[in-house]
């Protein structure tokens, strides 16, 4: 199978109304809720029924963090741009309007790619249309996620599940979290589970809300278990412990939501390429895309070895989300598209600020909030150093017990 690293035809509706709702209805609101933190984005709520208009009516296949199912049909062979790919080109092209208003988004939440990734038929029917965040990280454990030290017991016909998880994403205002915990810490990362609670569940409270440096719009909450009980039907996939498959059951909702979060860096960079192309205009300097860099300015020279840092990571992207969509093996592509999107995001744009000087620095524009709001995408959903780890272990064929 061969991948055209073009923006398929048939996406470029969903892609230019993304940019519409970013440039209309992100962007005007973007530093009044920077500033608001912690007060909901109430304009979200009519953007969030539009989208369902659109996934309703079929013309926003793919559009949000819900649409990364991989889907079992027979393949027929042929070449697939699906419901990834979609989702990868709309969230960056909101993102290029806000990321922290896209991580707010009602019902597009991580514990819905989650849902997306790991729930059987019945069970995505059954969470259907709700807004789910995903809680793994825990006070002793964030990057050596296999260590966490949330419980769930099998109870009669529920789970009872205790632990804190923190820095929960949509953690106060999604109506449901998806909860990684173990069924038996002396079994190791197969027994490691995701478990979706609804809001509201006895057992369950969120305890603190954090203050960040950047993604202000988006609530990111510490929450309590204490002998919170689950239908044990809450229970995302198969309840066996594989020890033979690991930690592969939980791991493949990276595997979907790793290009997700490339994508989102891929938006941000590209909002503080266009516009510093247009501050460096206004100052005099116009970047020749034609010309070799070395024979323009330090600024321009400066700008295109950020426009391929950038098209590097977009070309990663495209291609974990088309190996999604063509039900390929993709943990490698997909670290390696979240690497290297995080990692140039961050510095395209804290070197945007740079070549904007005061302007970028200052209040009046959105560059300096957008180099606060790209470091996240470099740390959550693991960091550029879990990242280069995970590809190294793949590239040379080692274990996670070789390699740490
Ligand atoms: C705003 C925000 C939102 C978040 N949202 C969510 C969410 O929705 N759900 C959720 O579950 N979590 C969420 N997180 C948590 C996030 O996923 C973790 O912060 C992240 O996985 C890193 O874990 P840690 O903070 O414990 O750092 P650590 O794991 O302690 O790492 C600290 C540093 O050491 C490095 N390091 C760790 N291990 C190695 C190694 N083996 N080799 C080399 N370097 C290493 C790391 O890369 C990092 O630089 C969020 C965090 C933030 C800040």
């Amino acid at each position: 199978m061969a991948i055209n690293l073009e923006e398929p035809k048939k996406f470029k509706p969903l892609v230019g109304q993304a940019h519409q709702v970013a440039m209309n209805m992100l962007r005007p609101i973007s530093r009044k809720y920077d500033r608001a933190e912690h007060e909901y984005p109430k304009e979200l709520d009519m953007l969030a029924a539009m989208i369902d208009g659109l996934s309703e009516s079929g013309a926003g296949e793919g559009a949000g963090a819900a649409g990364v199912r991989r889907d079992e049909k027979k393949d027929d062979g042929g070449v697939k741009n699906g419901a990834n790919l979609a989702s990868v080109l709309s969230i960056a092209e909101m993102c290029w309007g806000d990321v922290g208003l896209l991580l707010s988004m009602p019902r597009q939440g991580l514990g819905n790619s989650a849902i997306a990734s790991v729930a059987d038929d019945e069970q995505l029917q059954r969470f259907e249309g709700v807004w789910a965040g995903m809680a793994i990280t825990e006070p002793g454990t964030g990057s050596d996620s296999a260590n966490i030290k949330t419980t769930a017991v099998l109870d009669g016909d529920e789970y009872v599940i205790n632990g804190e998880k923190i820095y929960v994403t949509s953690g106060d205002r999604a109506d449901h979290i998806v909860v990684w915990a173990t069924l038996d810490r002396d079994l190791g990362r197969a027994a490691i589970k995701s478990f979706v609670v609804a809001k509201g569940t006895p057992g369950m409270r969120v305890e603190r809300l954090e203050h960040k440096l950047g993604i202000r719009a988006s609530d990111t909450a510490a929450i309590i278990f204490e002998n919170c009980r689950v239908p044990k039907e809450n229970l995302l996939g198969s309840p066996e412990i594989d020890t033979k498959q690991g930690f592969a059951g939980a791991m493949a909702t990276f595997d979907n939501t790793r290009p997700l979060v490339a994508s989102m860096a891929v938006g941000c960079a590209r909002a503080s390429l266009d516009l510093t192309r247009d501050l460096l205009k206004q100052a005099g300097i116009e970047v020749d895309y034609d010309r070799p860099a070395h024979l323009q300015s330090a600024a321009a020279a400066k700008f295109l070895q950020m426009e391929s840092d950038w098209e590097g990571a977009y070309l990663l992207m495209l291609q974990a989300a088309w190996m999604a969509d063509n039900r390929q093996p993709n943990s490698l592509e997909a670290s390696m598209a979240k690497a290297k999107a995080g990692r140039v995001g961050s510095d395209i744009t804290l070197s945007c600020v740079e070549l904007a000087g005061s302007i970028g620095y200052s209040e009046t524009e959105l560059l300096e909030k957008w180099a606060r709001d790209s470091k996240i995408l470099d740390i959550f959903e693991g960091t550029q150093q879990i990242q280069q780890l995970i590809i190294a272990r793949r590239v040379l064929g080692l274990s996670s017990a070789e390699l740490k």
